[in-house]
Protein backbone atom coordinates (compact mmCIF):
# COMPACT_ATOMS: atom_id res chain seq x y z
CA UNK A 1 0.00 0.00 0.00
CA UNK A 2 1.67 3.08 -1.30
CA UNK A 3 1.04 6.02 1.16
CA UNK A 4 -0.57 9.27 -1.21
CA UNK A 5 1.83 12.38 -1.19
CA UNK A 6 1.28 15.50 -2.32
CA UNK A 7 4.13 17.82 -2.20
CA UNK A 8 3.84 21.53 -2.78
CA UNK A 9 7.24 23.40 -4.60
CA UNK A 10 6.83 27.04 -3.54
CA UNK A 11 10.22 27.89 -5.93
CA UNK A 12 11.32 31.00 -5.51
CA UNK A 13 8.42 32.90 -4.24
CA UNK A 14 7.05 34.26 -0.69
CA UNK A 15 8.71 35.68 2.21
CA UNK A 16 9.35 34.88 5.74
CA UNK A 17 5.73 36.65 6.69
CA UNK A 18 3.70 35.00 3.55
CA UNK A 19 5.48 32.02 4.06
CA UNK A 20 4.38 31.85 8.01
CA UNK A 21 0.94 33.21 6.84
CA UNK A 22 0.28 30.35 4.35
CA UNK A 23 1.50 27.36 6.03
CA UNK A 24 -0.44 28.21 9.38
CA UNK A 25 -3.38 28.49 7.16
CA UNK A 26 -3.11 25.45 5.82
CA UNK A 27 -1.55 22.93 8.86
CA UNK A 28 -4.80 24.10 10.23
CA UNK A 29 -6.68 21.86 7.50
CA UNK A 30 -4.82 19.30 7.22
CA UNK A 31 -4.28 15.78 9.36
CA UNK A 32 -5.71 12.92 9.87
CA UNK A 33 -6.49 10.32 6.88
CA UNK A 34 -5.63 12.93 4.62
CA UNK A 35 -2.20 12.34 1.92
CA UNK A 36 1.23 12.97 3.25
CA UNK A 37 1.70 16.33 2.85
CA UNK A 38 4.94 18.25 1.97
CA UNK A 39 6.18 22.21 1.83
CA UNK A 40 9.01 22.36 -0.20
CA UNK A 41 9.73 26.25 0.47
CA UNK A 42 13.21 28.57 -0.29
CA UNK A 43 16.32 28.07 2.23
CA UNK A 44 16.60 30.72 4.32
CA UNK A 45 12.87 30.10 5.13
CA UNK A 46 13.30 26.74 5.72
CA UNK A 47 13.78 27.51 9.52
CA UNK A 48 11.22 29.69 10.44
CA UNK A 49 8.87 27.37 8.22
CA UNK A 50 9.82 24.36 10.20
CA UNK A 51 9.12 25.42 13.60
CA UNK A 52 5.34 26.42 12.10
CA UNK A 53 5.12 23.13 11.13
CA UNK A 54 6.25 21.31 14.10
CA UNK A 55 2.94 20.78 15.85
CA UNK A 56 1.34 20.13 12.11
CA UNK A 57 1.20 16.90 10.11
CA UNK A 58 3.16 18.78 7.28
CA UNK A 59 6.98 18.10 6.52
CA UNK A 60 9.38 20.06 5.71
CA UNK A 61 11.01 20.02 2.25
CA UNK A 62 13.77 21.65 0.44
CA UNK A 63 13.93 22.31 -3.36
CA UNK A 64 18.04 21.09 -3.89
CA UNK A 65 21.09 20.26 -2.29
CA UNK A 66 24.35 19.40 -3.04
CA UNK A 67 26.07 15.95 -3.18
CA UNK A 68 29.24 16.90 -0.88
CA UNK A 69 28.97 16.82 2.89
CA UNK A 70 31.26 20.05 2.90
CA UNK A 71 33.96 22.12 1.40
CA UNK A 72 34.68 24.74 -1.06
CA UNK A 73 31.31 24.75 -2.76
CA UNK A 74 30.00 28.65 -3.10
CA UNK A 75 26.72 29.37 -2.73
CA UNK A 76 25.73 25.08 -1.84
CA UNK A 77 23.80 23.59 0.46
CA UNK A 78 24.88 20.23 2.54
CA UNK A 79 22.40 17.87 3.29
CA UNK A 80 23.65 18.15 7.46
CA UNK A 81 22.62 21.71 6.54
CA UNK A 82 19.26 20.45 5.68
CA UNK A 83 19.04 17.85 8.26
CA UNK A 84 19.46 20.49 11.12
CA UNK A 85 16.91 22.50 9.68
CA UNK A 86 14.61 19.67 10.21
CA UNK A 87 13.82 18.97 6.19
CA UNK A 88 12.81 15.56 5.44
CA UNK A 89 12.16 15.69 1.77
CA UNK A 90 14.42 17.50 -1.34
CA UNK A 91 13.20 17.88 -4.57
CA UNK A 92 16.08 16.72 -6.95
CA UNK A 93 16.42 17.41 -10.77
CA UNK A 94 13.60 19.40 -10.97
CA UNK A 95 13.78 20.69 -15.21
CA UNK A 96 14.18 24.28 -14.07
CA UNK A 97 17.17 22.82 -12.09
CA UNK A 98 17.76 20.75 -15.30
CA UNK A 99 17.57 23.51 -17.91
CA UNK A 100 18.35 26.99 -16.59
CA UNK A 101 21.50 25.61 -14.22
CA UNK A 102 22.14 23.18 -16.16
CA UNK A 103 22.21 19.96 -14.11
CA UNK A 104 23.06 16.68 -15.41
CA UNK A 105 22.00 13.12 -15.16
CA UNK A 106 24.77 12.30 -13.53
CA UNK A 107 24.84 15.45 -10.97
CA UNK A 108 21.44 14.42 -9.96
CA UNK A 109 22.38 10.73 -9.44
CA UNK A 110 25.14 11.83 -6.87
CA UNK A 111 22.40 14.29 -4.98
CA UNK A 112 19.86 11.39 -5.06
CA UNK A 113 22.51 8.92 -3.57
CA UNK A 114 23.38 11.54 -0.86
CA UNK A 115 19.99 12.31 0.57
CA UNK A 116 19.61 8.66 0.67
CA UNK A 117 22.68 8.05 2.57
CA UNK A 118 21.73 11.20 4.62
CA UNK A 119 17.50 9.60 4.63
CA UNK A 120 16.29 12.62 3.21
CA UNK A 121 13.62 11.20 0.72
CA UNK A 122 14.49 12.56 -2.84
CA UNK A 123 11.80 13.87 -5.04
CA UNK A 124 13.43 12.77 -8.02
CA UNK A 125 12.02 14.91 -10.79
CA UNK A 126 11.88 13.85 -14.55
CA UNK A 127 9.80 14.42 -17.66
CA UNK A 128 9.95 15.06 -21.32
CA UNK A 129 10.60 18.34 -23.51
CA UNK A 130 7.46 19.08 -25.82
CA UNK A 131 9.13 18.71 -28.81
CA UNK A 132 10.62 15.22 -27.11
CA UNK A 133 6.67 14.25 -26.39
CA UNK A 134 5.65 15.36 -30.39
CA UNK A 135 8.59 13.27 -31.71
CA UNK A 136 7.42 10.54 -30.07
CA UNK A 137 10.64 10.25 -27.95
CA UNK A 138 9.13 10.62 -23.94
CA UNK A 139 9.77 6.85 -23.42
CA UNK A 140 13.38 7.19 -24.71
CA UNK A 141 13.95 10.80 -22.53
CA UNK A 142 12.54 9.21 -19.27
CA UNK A 143 14.59 6.02 -19.74
CA UNK A 144 18.22 7.77 -20.18
CA UNK A 145 16.90 10.13 -17.21
CA UNK A 146 15.82 7.16 -14.73
CA UNK A 147 18.99 4.60 -16.16
CA UNK A 148 21.28 7.65 -15.29
CA UNK A 149 19.81 9.52 -12.12
CA UNK A 150 19.04 5.99 -10.95
CA UNK A 151 22.60 4.43 -11.54
CA UNK A 152 24.12 2.33 -8.57
CA UNK A 153 21.21 2.66 -6.38
CA UNK A 154 20.15 -0.82 -5.35
CA UNK A 155 16.69 -2.16 -4.86
CA UNK A 156 16.31 -1.52 -1.24
CA UNK A 157 17.32 2.19 -2.09
CA UNK A 158 15.02 2.58 -4.68
CA UNK A 159 12.23 1.83 -2.95
CA UNK A 160 13.00 5.02 -0.53
CA UNK A 161 12.62 7.28 -3.38
CA UNK A 162 9.71 9.35 -4.70
CA UNK A 163 9.60 9.98 -8.50
CA UNK A 164 7.77 12.88 -9.77
CA UNK A 165 6.92 12.68 -13.28
CA UNK A 166 6.76 16.33 -14.90
CA UNK A 167 6.31 16.89 -18.16
CA UNK A 168 7.90 20.03 -18.76
CA UNK A 169 6.07 21.65 -21.47
CA UNK A 170 3.24 21.12 -18.33
CA UNK A 171 5.25 23.25 -15.72
CA UNK A 172 3.72 26.41 -14.85
CA UNK A 173 2.33 26.61 -18.28
CA UNK A 174 -1.43 25.84 -17.75
CA UNK A 175 -1.47 22.80 -19.77
CA UNK A 176 -2.10 19.91 -18.20
CA UNK A 177 -0.79 16.67 -19.59
CA UNK A 178 -4.50 14.92 -20.21
CA UNK A 179 -5.11 12.07 -17.33
CA UNK A 180 -4.74 9.20 -20.08
CA UNK A 181 -1.01 10.72 -20.51
CA UNK A 182 -0.33 10.84 -16.69
CA UNK A 183 -1.66 7.44 -16.60
CA UNK A 184 0.07 5.86 -19.30
CA UNK A 185 3.74 7.71 -19.25
CA UNK A 186 3.46 6.56 -15.27
CA UNK A 187 2.28 3.32 -16.17
CA UNK A 188 5.86 3.50 -18.34
CA UNK A 189 7.77 4.24 -15.37
CA UNK A 190 6.82 1.71 -12.79
CA UNK A 191 7.34 -1.08 -15.57
CA UNK A 192 10.71 0.51 -15.94
CA UNK A 193 11.02 0.12 -11.96
CA UNK A 194 9.66 -3.57 -12.37
CA UNK A 195 12.11 -4.41 -14.88
CA UNK A 196 15.07 -3.05 -12.47
CA UNK A 197 14.04 -3.91 -9.07
CA UNK A 198 11.47 -6.61 -9.28
CA UNK A 199 7.79 -5.90 -9.31
CA UNK A 200 7.01 -6.18 -5.21
CA UNK A 201 9.61 -3.16 -4.45
CA UNK A 202 8.35 -1.30 -7.34
CA UNK A 203 4.98 -1.31 -6.39
CA UNK A 204 6.44 0.59 -3.14
CA UNK A 205 7.79 3.44 -5.05
CA UNK A 206 5.78 6.31 -5.17
CA UNK A 207 5.24 8.23 -8.73
CA UNK A 208 3.98 11.42 -8.45
CA UNK A 209 2.64 13.59 -11.32
CA UNK A 210 3.37 17.72 -11.51
CA UNK A 211 2.71 19.97 -14.31
CA UNK A 212 -0.34 22.84 -14.08
CA UNK A 213 -2.22 20.41 -10.90
CA UNK A 214 -4.96 21.96 -9.80
CA UNK A 215 -8.19 21.89 -7.31
CA UNK A 216 -10.42 21.08 -10.73
CA UNK A 217 -8.22 18.40 -12.46
CA UNK A 218 -6.08 16.69 -9.15
CA UNK A 219 -8.87 13.95 -8.59
CA UNK A 220 -9.03 13.03 -12.36
CA UNK A 221 -5.10 12.36 -12.21
CA UNK A 222 -5.60 10.88 -9.04
CA UNK A 223 -7.77 7.98 -10.89
CA UNK A 224 -4.92 5.66 -12.19
CA UNK A 225 -3.91 3.55 -9.36
CA UNK A 226 -0.02 4.07 -10.74
CA UNK A 227 -0.63 7.92 -9.53
CA UNK A 228 0.91 8.43 -5.86
CA UNK A 229 0.27 12.07 -5.74
CA UNK A 230 0.96 15.79 -6.84
CA UNK A 231 4.34 17.56 -7.02
CA UNK A 232 2.23 21.32 -7.15
CA UNK A 233 3.94 24.29 -8.13
CA UNK A 234 1.53 27.49 -8.35
CA UNK A 235 -1.15 26.39 -6.79
CA UNK A 236 1.27 25.33 -3.54
CA UNK A 237 1.17 29.13 -2.75
CA UNK A 238 -2.80 29.73 -2.42
CA UNK A 239 -3.95 28.40 0.40
CA UNK A 240 -7.74 27.49 -0.51
CA UNK A 241 -6.09 25.94 -3.79
CA UNK A 242 -3.44 23.58 -2.06
CA UNK A 243 -5.67 22.69 0.91
CA UNK A 244 -8.66 21.34 -2.02
CA UNK A 245 -5.23 19.65 -4.07
CA UNK A 246 -4.73 17.59 -0.82
CA UNK A 247 -8.86 17.25 -0.22
CA UNK A 248 -9.15 15.77 -3.39
CA UNK A 249 -12.40 13.65 -4.19
CA UNK A 250 -11.83 10.15 -4.83
C1 LIG B 1 6.57 22.31 -10.30
O1 LIG B 1 7.04 23.33 -9.80
O2 LIG B 1 7.16 21.25 -10.17
C2 LIG B 1 5.30 22.41 -11.02
C3 LIG B 1 4.75 21.30 -11.45
O3 LIG B 1 4.75 23.66 -11.21
P1 LIG B 1 3.25 24.01 -11.66
O4 LIG B 1 2.33 23.21 -10.78
O5 LIG B 1 3.11 25.48 -11.46
O6 LIG B 1 3.11 23.61 -13.09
Amino acid sequence: MRIPLIAGNWKMNMNHESGKDLVKKISDKVGGSDPEVVVCCPFPMLLEIGKCLSDSAIMLGAQNMHWENSGAFTGEISADMLLELGVKYVIIGHSERRQIFSETNHMINLKVKKALEKQIVPILCIGELLNEREGKQTERVLTDQLENSLANINTQEATKIVIAYEPVWAIGTGKTATPEQAADTIGFIRGWLKEKYGESSSEKIRILYGGSVKPDNISEIMKSPDVDGALVGGASLIDEDFINIVHFKH
